[in-house]
């Protein structure tokens, strides 16, 4: 049902202007009185960035690649991520590596390319939902600035090493990880299982 809306007279106080204005500036002065009053801790504005605030739990900021203790990256290249992704700003390609996933059931599969374009990123966190190994997180890093568009396009190196300063972890490089190691074993064919 439709709602009559009915029109406001301005009154000559009004077409002035002046005591709008007025009355905008005695809200703004207000607010101005009242954030002097409030704690430091407590207020809204805050002086950034000498400081910093308080990030809700669950906060989705800037993307990580886990690794497990070792340093191996813990994603298996499944796409599910990529897929998931309602921006389209994933791309992944997938390599095998490491003959001891033949013989020991490890995962047979990582990325070698992984690359998130954070100008298209929503930050709405679907990735993270769809990973079936837990291996990307978006945590609590927020600042994120480039003088280019293409800075912006992060690739796995990037994302592993995120929060890496953060947790007290030593930077990865390309040259610290196993070497992909697509030959498989002469003797065996069609499926490989776990350790005999
Ligand atoms: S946070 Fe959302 S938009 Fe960003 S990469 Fe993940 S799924 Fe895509
Ligand atoms: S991050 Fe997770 S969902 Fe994405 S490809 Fe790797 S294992 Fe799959």
């Amino acid at each position: 049902m439709g709602v009559i809306v009915k029109k406001v007279e301005l009154t000559w106080l009004d077409r002035s202007y002046v005591w709008p204005i007025a009355q905008g500036m005695i809200i703004t002065f207000r607010h101005f009185l009242k954030q002097i009053a409030t704690p430091t801790s407590k207020r809204f504005t805050i002086q950034y960035p000498d400081m910093k605030k308080t990030l809700p739990k669950g906060y989705r900021g800037l993307h990580e690649l886990k690794r497990f203790e070792d340093g191996a990256i813990k994603c298996v290249a499944c796409f599910m991520c990529q897929e998931a992704c309602p921006a389209r700003c994933i791309s992944i390609e997938a390599e095998e590596f490491s003959e001891l996933n033949f013989t020991q059931g490890f995962e047979e599969k990582r990325p070698s390319v992984f690359k998130i374009d954070m100008l298209r990123c929503i930050y709405c966190g679907m990735c993270e939902e769809a990973c079936p190994k837990d291996a990307i997180w978006l945590r609590n890093e927020y600042e994120v600035a480039a003088y280019d568009r293409l800075s912006m396009n992060y690739g796995k190196w990037d994302l592993i090493n995120t929060y890496a300063g953060a947790d007290g972890k030593a930077r990865l490089t390309q040259s610290q990880e196993s070497p992909a190691t697509p030959s498989r074993p002469a003797s065996t064919s069609g499926n490989q299982a776990g350790p005999s």
